[in-house]
């Protein structure tokens, strides 16, 4: 049966979250954590009778990762890359980027992804490339059977990451996007962390900052 893609546009800067859910085998994995992403997951967990089978975060931004501790206590398993260590251990050194006021909260990463690995979850596989240049530990996740794909905050429709916050380098983010994104089959649907989702084969052709 085909995954099911609910997109969750949250706070504080309009961040999506993502939950994939298979209906049939009543569990979902979630893709990143704004604010309020955990009490929007666990009313769709009780509501439909899902369990929780992973957080993938596609790097460590606070405004990806503010409600990762709320999954953690929850028990939920979450998969980050080392090279972002410090930013979930220590989400305040980004403190002077972030919104005045917003407390954040260390995220405990229980499993860490490195580029090629594969990922079971709900009953596919998943496969994780390291795509860094907007952060040094961003990772897309590739549900390779479903055709789908998380490209955090590498490439949006019609723009890609800023690549000028700390740990960011544009030519990093060029070869990301060109080695690791344009090499997916055209049909794939990318779902980015900001904005609307877009295709491979749409931003190879029309993406002004990256050429195919
Ligand atoms: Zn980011």
């Amino acid at each position: 049966m085909a995954l099911e893609v609910l997109d969750f546009e949250l706070p504080p800067i309009g961040t999506n979250a993502f939950v994939v859910a298979d209906r049939e085998r009543a569990a979902c994995v979630v893709v990143d954590a704004p604010l309020n992403a955990f009490s929007t997951v666990e009313s769709l967990l009780v509501r439909n009778g899902w369990t929780l089978e992973g957080l993938l975060l596609t790097h460590g931004h606070w405004d990806h990762t503010l409600d990762g501790h709320r999954f953690a206590a929850f028990g939920a398993r979450i998969f980050g890359h080392e090279a972002d260590r410090i930013l979930f251990s220590e989400p305040q050194v980004m403190n002077a980027f972030a919104m005045p006021g917003i407390e954040m909260h260390p995220v405990a990463v229980t499993d860490w992804v490195k580029q090629g690995d594969c990922i079971e979850l709900l009953g596919r596989t998943v496969e994780a490339r390291e795509v860094p240049g907007h952060c040094p530990g961003s990772l897309l996740f590739w549900f390779k059977d479903a055709g789908i794909a998380f490209p955090g905050d590498a490439v949006f429709r019609g723009s890609v990451g800023r690549y000028d916050l700390p740990g960011g380098d544009f030519a990093a983010l060029e070869a990301s996007i060109r080695r690791q994104i344009y090499t997916l089959p055209d049909e794939t649907r990318l779902y980015p962390g900001h904005g609307p989702p877009t295709t491979v084969a749409h931003e190879r052709a029309n993406n002004p900052f990256v050429r195919g």
